[in-house]
């Protein structure tokens, strides 16, 4: 091809255009082209294949032709029926319209070839460019896996840059346009840049393409497949009728409507109910809210209350029949009643047993609801600190429940419950509202027969509830709530009541529980006592009951593996039942000792002794206190000291001791601890005997609050001190004068034994404790 510029006739091409090398056929109709075949015929065979800008141009003039086109040869030419002509062409190389000279018959142009060897690259970059090349390729047939892979081999095998971009302008799937922009860049290495770009969108397009599909996918999957289920279950639903739907959930709910004892307004509620949920579809979340609700109020027993008895002879009788002693409780309990039957005013106060835990306060509670053919509900108020734990939440709420005292009632199954508000003491409050508020407008007669739960919505009355309450110990009552009551206290039990409660009620509840007759298991009075003293050590007999359990649960396994008929429990075969005794006594000291003295304490689980210690040494005036004390205990040691200070000289002590001399208290066996002032003369006894050097009697002990000037004020506790006091062997007891009045009221078998002395000031305690002449030592 020598010259640059060639005259040649034009074929227009419509959709296509054809790329050196490239070897296509198409099929010519219209009579300009079939005119432009025939000139090229008769010369040369060479054609200039261009293509149209609009496809759809029947008769394109020059000017919607592309300029740039390829000069071609033909290789072959089949006549078809209906003057068809199918051409058979090979591309040769680039060229440019420089002329048109002529457009009829056919059009004849003038062409100039491009030159396309001009690339002035090194070969590393060609290199680099073939490499990119191949990779996009690769990509590119992963992205569109129907491409042909023997196609993509071929190209990968071309390694003149300018024919690799032509190929792949020529087989991957691109528009017109952007084959004519290959097609024109007559620059090779320029041409492949432009390939390049052209591969790698068409390969982003493909995944994007992709995942839209993928989406789609998904999405029509999960329409059809819930298209699937819904006409599955309608046709589930046809097929069962409506027999497990709601229309039998709904009369259900009408037939219990119709039965149900409760306020014209409560019934009204109801029924507003059924009717909304009718209007629900079943299954969705707030059909399950409403039912739920109807369900709640249907339960609820409205009006429904038992037969009180009123019959306070006969309370007596279960009373007794049921609990041994508390003959005080038993007393004010049936007052309580008395009054209350007397008097149509209900605002009288809430009976409150306050006691140590197993001391029976639940127990007799449940007693009173059998004497008064009450139903009994026992409410756990320990560790509640939500108001809504009391009042329920609002329907809104995601899984809204009614309140503790709705749900109790529920559970009472009748308007007039006894009901246990046990462990009152324990309730606490924060953030999310003060739950003794509640509990106050629940107890309030005043109120309380218009209760509003928050999810019931409806006022529910609770004036026919018998309020009990059950505490351990006053100080943690909230305030409020404690003007309201009546508190009855329920003291520790001595080691003979325990002994009588085991023997009339522990151990024939423990033996029917076990299965066992009475006769099969005896145990004897020592070793029940042994249990008491060496296996528990508590103010009431919920361990004890657990220990006689225990050996229950032992003896019906050797009633049916040994064929034993009947096991005696004695004092010497108690350790195989119960292991080795837990507790032992800290019994009292063999002799007296120079600062050593003994204390009564009061701890949540009944009385205790404790030996407080004091020692001196030389020094600068330093007091240290040791063990588990509280700040009380520390501040009432601080006292002592004071008022030893003030009497140095008629107790024979240096003047300028706590100048001189280093003074530590110490308290032993602090595991529980203890505060309190009631320690306040023990300390000091301790003191003027460390100071003085004189010992204290190992058969005393003491307790009372001392003041600055030496007074002795009143303690509480004082039967459960008493009872440790004679655990421990101790002969006389030290108290103060103000608590005379209280022994009356201890039981004489607490006292018997024990020489109870009065002291008003500490001149007495010295007097009666201290061993002021060394002889006697
Ligand atoms: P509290 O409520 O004071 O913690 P409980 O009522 O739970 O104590 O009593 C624990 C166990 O001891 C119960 O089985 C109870 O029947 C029994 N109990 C306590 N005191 C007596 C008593 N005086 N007579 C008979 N059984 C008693």
């Amino acid at each position: 091809m020598e010259d640059t510029v060639i005259k040649i006739p034009l074929l227009a091409l419509r959709g296509i255009n054809i790329l050196p090398d490239m070897i296509i056929h198409f099929d010519v109709k219209r009579k300009k082209s079939v005119n432009a075949l025939e000139e090229a015929m008769t010369n040369e065979q060479l054609i200039f294949l261009v293509a149209q800008k609009d496809a759809s141009d029947e008769e394109p003039t020059i000017d919607n032709l592309y300029n740039i086109g390829t000069i071609s040869k033909i290789k072959q030419l089949i006549k078809l029926p209906g003057n068809i002509i199918r051409v058979l062409v090979e591309g040769l190389e680039r060229g440019e319209i420089q002329n048109f000279i002529s457009e009829d018959p056919y059009i004849m142009t003038e062409v100039r070839k491009m030159d396309t060897e001009n690339s002035s690259i090194s070969e590393e970059q060609e290199e680099a460019l073939l490499r990119i090349t191949f990779e996009s390729l690769e990509e590119y047939s992963k992205v569109n896996p129907g491409y042909s892979t023997e196609t993509i081999k071929n190209m990968l095998a071309i390694r003149d840059i300018g024919k690799l971009a032509d190929s792949i302008a020529a087989n991957i799937n691109v528009s017109l346009e952007d084959k004519q922009l290959i097609l024109g860049e007559a620059d090779p290495a320029r041409r492949l840049e432009l390939t390049i770009s052209i591969l790698k969108r068409e390969i982003e397009l493909s995944k994007i393409k992709k995942d839209i599909q993928l989406q789609v996918k998904q999405k029509i999957d999960k329409n059809q497949k819930e298209y699937y289920l819904r006409e599955q279950l309608k046709v589930i639903q046809n097929e069962l009728g409506d027999k497990y739907g709601l229309g039998e959930e709904i009369d259900k709910y009408i037939k219990q409507l119709k039965k149900l004892k409760a306020p014209k307004k409560v019934k009204d509620k109801i029924e507003k109910e059924i009717e909304r949920i009718k209007k629900i579809p079943s299954g969705s979340s707030e059909g399950v809210v409403v039912r739920n609700y109807i369900e709640c109020l249907l339960e609820l027993p409205w009006n429904h209350k038992t037969k009180e008895s009123t019959d306070i002879a006969k309370g007596e009788e279960i009373l007794d029949r049921d609990h041994y002693g508390l003959k005080k409780v038993k007393e004010r309990v049936l007052e309580h009643l008395a009054v209350r039957k007397l008097s149509s005013k209900t605002d009288s106060p809430i009976i409150c047993l306050i006691g140590p835990p197993g001391t029976g306060k639940t127990s007799i509670a449940k007693s009173i609801a059998n004497a008064l053919n009450r139903n009994y509900v026992r409410i756990s108020l320990g560790g509640i600190r939500d108001e809504a734990e009391i009042r329920g939440h609002r329907r809104t709420y995601i899984g809204a429940m009614p309140g503790r005292i709705v749900n109790g009632l529920k559970q009472a199954g009748s308007s007039n419950p006894l009901m246990l508000f046990d462990e009152i003491d324990k309730m606490s409050s924060d953030f999310r509202g003060d739950p003794s508020a509640a509990l106050l407008e629940v107890l309030d007669s005043e109120q309380n027969n218009k209760f509003r739960d928050h999810y019931i919505e409806l006022p529910v009355n609770l004036s026919d509830v018998l309020f009990i309450a059950t505490a351990n110990s006053v100080q943690t009552i909230p305030k409020p709530l404690l003007d309201r009551l009546e508190l009855i206290p329920v003291t520790s039990y001595t080691a003979n009541e325990k002994m009588h409660i085991a023997r009339r009620h522990l151990i024939i509840k423990q033996l029917e529980k076990h299965g066992l007759k009475e006769g099969q298991l005896t145990i004897s009075k020592n070793a029940l006592r042994k249990i008491i003293d060496s296996y528990t050590k508590e103010a009431g007999v919920r361990n004890l009951e657990r220990k006689i359990g225990e050996i229950c649960r032992k003896a019906a396994k050797e009633v049916l593996v040994n064929n034993k008929s009947t096991i005696k429990i004695t004092e010497q075969n108690l350790e195989k039942y119960l292991g080795i005794p837990v507790y032992t006594f800290d019994m009292i000291a063999d002799k007296s000792q120079v600062g050593v003295v003994r204390g009564l304490a009061w701890t949540s689980v009944g009385g205790d002794t404790l030996s407080i210690e004091v020692n001196t040494m030389k020094g600068s005036g330093k007091f240290e206190l040791t063990g588990q004390l509280g700040d009380v205990m520390k501040e009432s040691a601080k006292a002592g000291i004071s008022y030893i200070r003030s009497k140095t000289k008629e107790l024979g002590i240096e003047e300028e001791f706590y100048k001189k001399v280093d003074i530590h208290i110490h308290i032993p066996e602090g595991a529980v601890p203890k505060d309190g002032p009631s320690a306040g003369i023990t300390m000091a006894t301790a003191m003027i005997s460390a100071l003085t050097n004189k010992p204290v009697k190992n058969d005393v002990a003491m307790t009372g609050e001392i003041t600055l000037r030496g007074r002795v004020l009143p303690i509480g506790g004082l039967k459960e001190k008493l009872l440790a006091a004679k655990r421990a062997g101790i002969k006389k007891v030290l108290i103060p004068k103000d608590n005379t009045k209280n022994i009356s009221e201890i039981e004489k078998e607490i006292t018997r034994g024990l020489e109870v002395v009065y002291v008003s000031n500490m001149d007495e305690v010295i007097k009666e404790a201290v061993i002021l002449d060394e002889s006697r030592a």
